[in-house]
């Protein structure tokens, strides 16, 4: 010990290092303050006694190497009884004496470690997260490669060797045009980073992708540019899935935009959220006067919308939750009145509660207005065919009353030569025959009453009025069971006529043909041209006429009816006239209890 000069051990108290010495028997001759703090005064008791509380000499000691072959050797070893790990360095030292000595030095190098083990394991980290990560990682150069990549990214571009991936020109093997890249480059180097920059990309097959590029720029030591980092999300698939939904979005609203009714939706306190063209058109409000400004209740008033929405919730009108064609009549801000059905559906959310109402109101002013026409149009048919049955039975009263009355005439006139003007009974004869003229021109009157007038002609088409007419019968003949089949002609030409007569004539036609078929049966109506006519066939499938019949159809009071009301025999006799009157013809052919076939030929203007 005498050996160590007291001012050199002093240093070496100050020593942030662990020292001490052992001799050859293991004595601890020295020990620094470092090691007197960590170990207790160890001084001349055995070092491993004081190192470890051990009887022998420590596994790790390296006494041998250092008292027999004279080498210094370095190591590392953690002491419990510390919790400390070294760097321990094993000096040998030869006193003046000649005794030899081992000098050991312990540098604490815990925190060294604690700090290298947690660095290693943030490496693995994020090592694991490059290799694993779902998203594609990348560092690449400013002149154009990959420097290193993840997994994802290969796979995102399909590629299995990353040396080849490696090796790829990014500006022309992975952008789809080099322009790309120098614009990506402009704006990254520009701001210093991008996020969600949208790129395609191409992969090894040639196949275009979708990514968005979320990188920044990677300086070197002056602040030049080496490259970039960043990672790759491959958004082909979620681009593909959002350009379906656009689609059928578009498709959507396309219906909704084009429909001709009116399609809203309001939110639950009724502010109008879709106002489609037909609402426009209809309401005569534009959407952007109408969307998030107006609310259902200024469009249909407070009232008809309380009401409507407790429809929807009732089950009566479609079920809960929706309102099925309701009647609905309102005047819209102008004035205008607007009657059509309304048809509404509550919109619900995940939870089942209500988010939304769409509504269609569809106009049916046009088709009640057409309705309202046809009504009245079979209620004007109805008065003229009972006009024609009195006509019909008046002029029978006169056709009756004609015969006597001319007899009775003929035989006052003939009383006329017996009596004298002097005769004073001669007064009261002339009396009597006045009286009966003026009866006579009477029935002329009232028979001239069921064949009116010539009405006024004018330029129409056959076709026209049978199409006219077919509205009005339609509902008849498919009360008594009549099938109709319509041939018309699509060249029907122009005809001089009058269209009340021609009216009248067909309307003669279908009622003969609907008393023929009691039982049902088809009617056919042909038009056809013919050289400067036209042909008009009227055929059914009734009881047909008796041979010997056929040729008196057309004569005056000529019927088979046995019911005056139902028929006088005058129907087919005006419908003569009347073709005659035109310059036609009307003709028959009948096979009995088979058909009926009418032909009807007029001149063309
Ligand atoms: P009426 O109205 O009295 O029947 P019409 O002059 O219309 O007078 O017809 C005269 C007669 O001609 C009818 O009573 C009927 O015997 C016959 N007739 C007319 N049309 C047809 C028809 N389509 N089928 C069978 N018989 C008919």
């Amino acid at each position: 010990m005498s050996d160590h000069t007291p001012r050199l051990l002093d240093a070496l108290d100050a020593f942030e290092d662990g020292i001490y010495i052992v001799s050859e028997d293991f004595t601890v001759e020295y020990m620094n303050r470092f090691m007197k703090d960590l170990f207790g005064d160890g001084v001349g008791k055995k070092c491993h006694k004081v190192l470890l509380n051990y009887e022998n000499p420590c596994d790790w000691c390296n006494y041998r190497e250092i008292f027999e072959k004279n080498e210094t050797r370095h190591s590392e070893i953690y002491l419990e009884s510390a919790k400390k790990t070294f760097a321990l360095s094993e000096i040998p030292v030869t006193n003046r004496d000649g005794t030899r000595s081992k000098l050991s030095i312990y540098r604490d190098i815990t925190r060294r470690k604690e700090q290298a083990a947690r660095l290693k394991f943030s490496e693995e980290n994020y090592q694991r997260l490059f290799t694993h990560a779902g998203c594609g990682v990348f560092i690449s150069s400013k002149q154009g490669r990959f420097l290193d990549v993840n997994p994802a990214l290969l796979r995102i571009l399909g590629y299995r060797d990353k040396e080849e991936f490696l090796a790829l020109d990014l500006a022309r093997d992975v952008y789809l045009t080099p322009g790309d890249r120098e614009r990506y480059q402009r704006i990254i180097e520009k701001k210093g980073r991008v996020v969600d920059y949208e790129l395609q990309w191409r992969r090894r097959d040639g196949h275009l992708i979708d990514i968005l590029l979320t990188s920044h720029v990677r300086y070197g030591t002056h602040g030049e540019v080496l490259g970039y980092e960043g990672i790759v999300v491959d958004v082909t698939e979620r681009k593909k899935s959002e350009n379906k939904i656009r689609e059928a979005y578009d498709f959507l609203d396309n219906i909704i935009s084009c429909s001709p009714n009116a399609i809203m939706a309001m939110d639950m306190t009724g502010r109008i959220m879709l106002w489609n063209r037909g609402a426009e058109n209809l309401f005569g409000l534009p959407a952007d006067e109408v969307v998030d400004k107006m609310t259902v209740q200024q469009i249909y008033s407070r009232e008809v919308a309380a009401e409507v929405t407790r429809m929807m919730r009732d089950t009566e009108y479609g079920g809960v939750g929706r309102l099925t064609s309701y009647p609905l009549t309102f005047e819209r801000r102008d004035g205008v009145r607007l009657e059509g059905n309304l048809s509404a559906s509550f919109l619900y959310d995940d939870s089942g509660k209500e988010t939304a109402t769409v509504a269609l109101f569809v106009d049916l002013r046009e088709r009640l207005k057409t309705e309202r026409e046809l009504a009245e149009a079979r209620q004007h048919l109805l008065q003229s065919e009972k006009l024609a049955a009195m006509g019909r039975l008046t002029s029978q009263i006169a056709h009756e009353l004609n015969n006597p009355l001319f007899g009775i005439m003929n035989t006052l006139e003939l009383l006329k030569t017996e009596i004298p003007p002097s005769n004073k009974r001669r007064r009261l004869l002339d009396m009597s025959l006045s009286e009966t003229v003026r009866l006579a021109d009477m029935l002329k009157k009232m028979l001239s009453f069921s064949r009116p007038d010539e009405t006024e002609r004018a330029e129409l088409d056959v076709n026209s009025v049978i199409d006219e007419l077919m509205v009005l019968y339609d509902k008849r003949f498919r009360e008594n069971s009549i099938k109709v089949k319509l041939d018309l002609t699509s060249d029907p030409g122009i005809i001089m006529a009058s269209r009340d007569q021609l009216r009248q004539v067909f309307i003669n036609l279908f009622s003969n043909a609907m008393y023929a078929m009691p039982d049902g049966g088809t009617l056919s109506i042909t038009t056809r041209p013919n050289g400067n006519m036209v042909y008009i066939i009227v055929e059914d499938t009734g009881t047909g006429i008796k041979p010997e019949q056929l040729e008196k159809v057309f004569d005056s009071f000529f019927t088979t009816k046995t019911d005056s009301v139902k028929g006088v025999g005058l129907g087919l006799s005006v419908c003569y006239g009347f073709i005659q009157d035109h310059d036609g013809d009307i003709t028959v052919e009948s096979r009995y209890g088979e058909w009926t076939r009418f032909t009807i030929k007029l001149p063309l203007a």
